[in-house]
């Protein structure tokens, strides 16, 4: 069966992808703008260097980051980082989070790599998420700040354990959710979430203990893969500068988003933004007859990834096939998940008045499924 939404309903953009997800025309059309002098330029030389130490610093004052923290940068994405993190943070114990597929896949890392003692794995099932408990032997605590697969949000706080690190997986909470810094050692993310440009790259924040523990493992004379070696990562970007060849158009792209960021009003603003949005759909899916939100505690509930459960009676793949018929995509929930379930992201590019707009298409698929 196939279903025409009616024009006055779609929202104007179609992307509520939790990543890749919606870039904005004005970043593209800036690009466009230095095609021929960016573009296609040495990674070596100045007009690239600008361009990471512009996206740096818009880092910098984003998260309001304290005097010693450096923002350092590779490639390979949040995944990449994790076997970064294995290599040059943990000393020997961690004790992870995991409260579904990120989380846990970052402990995954840890258990399998030799020179590391076992790892403490906190597990709660999807929807709901463990807290730290400060344990004996343990030199890092990590845990996503968002847990982008179920839709679960944790406010990033410090571990009150001596010299541990406290190492947050940001991937798609940072640039959309509020975080104080001095809560954390690393926090590491990546451009193609709330920062609406294209993976392939790892961005951490790292306090002065994570910067002196990188240090320290490197003296130790560990043997780390030269690509994983985030010593070299630090000592490449405090020049604006990678290990090897960045995406050019990548870090861009991201650069504008995070000025846009700033000049709109900074981390708040995006916070106050993706949570209008969110709030939007968890009211919506509250009222509704036929939609929950997965999540039932609401102090749990992400401001950027809405997770909201369908009745068994509408098969909500046929929601989401309609919607993407009607060009309104990735609106499909994790795959390994397996629930009866839309999710939603709305990072900051999204425009609440969008949402409003997808909330009407949602409600009038399913009358029609119905
Ligand atoms: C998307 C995501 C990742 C993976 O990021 P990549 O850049 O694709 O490696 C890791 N953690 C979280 C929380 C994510 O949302």
């Amino acid at each position: 069966m196939s279903i025409t939404i009616p024009a006055d309903l779609l929202p104007a953009d179609g992307r509520f992808g939790s990543g890749p997800s919606k870039v904005r025309k004005a970043q593209v059309d800036a690009l466009a703008g230095v095609w021929q002098t960016y573009l296609g330029t040495s990674h070596r030389q100045k007009t690239v260097k600008s361009q990471v130490g512009r996206l740096r610093q818009g880092l910098r004052e984003l998260f309001s980051l304290p005097e010693g923290y450096e923002v350092v940068l590779g490639n390979g994405g949040s995944t990449a980082f994790w076997d970064v993190a294995t290599f040059s943070l943990i000393r020997d114990r961690a004790q992870f989070l995991s409260f579904g597929e990120f989380g846990a896949k970052f402990a995954s890392c840890a258990k399998k790599a030799p020179h590391l003692g076992a790892p403490d794995v906190r597990v709660a099932d999807p929807g709901g998420a463990p807290a730290f408990e400060v344990t004996a032997g343990m030199d890092a605590y990590c845990s996503p700040h968002n847990e982008t697969s179920t839709g679960v949000a944790v406010t990033p706080r410090r571990v009150a354990a001596d010299s541990a690190l406290t190492i947050i997986d940001a991937t798609s909470a940072a640039g959309g959710l509020a975080v104080d810094a001095s809560e954390f050692d690393v926090y590491y993310f990546a451009p193609q979430k709330s920062f609406g440009s294209d993976g392939g790259l790892w961005f951490a924040l790292m306090s002065p203990a994570a910067l002196a523990r990188v240090s320290e493992i490197k003296e130790s004379g560990r043997w780390i893969p030269d690509f994983l070696d985030l010593q070299t990562a630090v000592e490449n970007s405090v020049q604006d500068q990678t290990y090897n060849t960045p995406a050019l158009a990548t870090i861009f792209l991201m650069a504008e988003q995070v000025d846009w960021f700033n000049a709109q009003g900074g981390l708040s603003w995006c916070a106050d933004r993706t949570s209008e949005s969110s709030g939007l759909l968890y009211s919506w899916a509250e009222a509704s007859a036929v939609a929950t939100p997965f999540v039932t505690d609401p102090a749990l509930r992400s401001g950027v990834v809405a997770t909201i459960d369908i009745d068994d009676a509408i098969d909500a793949t046929q929601i989401c096939a309609a919607l993407r018929a009607n060009g309104i995509v990735d609106t499909e929930p994790y795959r390994k998940l397996g629930r009866n379930q839309l999710r939603i992201a709305v990072f900051p590019a999204v425009e609440p008045d969008d949402v409003r707009k997808l909330i009407g298409s949602i409600d009038y698929v399913i009358t029609q499924l119905a």
